[in-house]
């Protein structure tokens, strides 16, 4: 299926490593104008060198204040990817509360704040458009040592929900995916370990953990014009995790 990005602005939040990375590099590919937005500087200017034509914000999302400043010029955004997220492994009796605000701060605050942000432009314009966020299987799926990770996607997945009913009118859809297990950076923080990852494998039916084209893919889908009808969806991307 051919998708084509042409004349199009994109943002693409958590674009340093991973799945946010790979998304911003294939929005590109397809023609999109990619705004590129992360924390950490090394990132950035290694992503520049491989695509020179994505322009680089360096901010941490879980700065309401600084986010807001670093985001104010970045102009008119026609497709936006919430793709940032971060996670602590902690049994749920030692959550704590620096973490929890942590986690929901990156998970789902900035994802409300940024998109908030690029629909009021969207709204404004007139132009209609199309966001997706990445959640996870984890919002419908209980993991150990995930408690506040598992609360932040469930959350994410209602918030999508949300979006999609207020933004609609105007033209803007709004979706999720939720993968499975991607060995990115974050995926080897939970997933490293060959007797876990076994026993998560063995509740995919398709029997491996997602790549992480497996997830740009759907996130391009659902960014185009072919998915025009789809707005609302929580898309998993678990070679049937979820439906078993
Ligand atoms: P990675 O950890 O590989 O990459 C996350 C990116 O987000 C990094 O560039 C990171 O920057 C950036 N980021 C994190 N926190 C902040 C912040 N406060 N401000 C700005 N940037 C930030 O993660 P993945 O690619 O694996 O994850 C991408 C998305 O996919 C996340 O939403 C995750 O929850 C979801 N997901 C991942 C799965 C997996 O198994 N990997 C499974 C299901 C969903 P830095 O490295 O500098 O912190």
């Amino acid at each position: 299926m051919e998708i084509s990005f042409a004349g199009k602005r994109a943002l693409v939040t958590g674009a340093g490593k991973g799945i946010g990375r790979s998304t911003a590099l294939a929005l590109a590919r397809c023609g999109a104008r990619v705004t590129a937005v992360t924390r950490t500087q090394a990132d950035l200017n290694s992503l520049v060198q491989e695509c020179p034509a994505i322009v680089p914000v360096c901010v941490d999302l879980a700065d309401w204040a600084a986010t807001e400043a670093a985001l104010k010029d970045v102009g008119p955004i026609d497709l936006l990817v919430n793709n940032a997220a971060c996670t602590k492994l902690q049994p749920f009796l030692e959550v704590t509360p620096d973490q929890f605000d942590l986690l929901f701060n990156v998970n789902v605050k900035a994802v409300l704040h940024i998109s908030q942000m690029v629909a009021g432009g969207m709204k404004a314009r007139g132009s209609g458009g199309s966001i997706v966020n990445v959640s996870s299987q984890a919002s419908q799926r209980a993991l150990r040592d995930h408690t506040v990770y598992c609360a932040t996607k469930g959350a994410l997945d209602m918030l999508t929900k949300v979006m999609a009913l207020e933004l609609g009118p105007h033209q803007i859809r709004v979706n999720s995916v939720n993968p499975t297990v991607v060995m990115t950076k974050m995926g080897r923080l939970g997933w490293s370990d060959p007797e876990k990852a076994q026993t998560m494998k063995s509740r995919i039916p398709l029997g491996r953990f997602a790549e992480e084209e497996d997830v740009v893919n759907c996130i391009l889908f659902l960014l185009s014009e072919k998915s025009s009808m789809i707005n609302g969806v929580a898309l998993p991307v678990d070679g049937g995790h979820l439906a078993c």
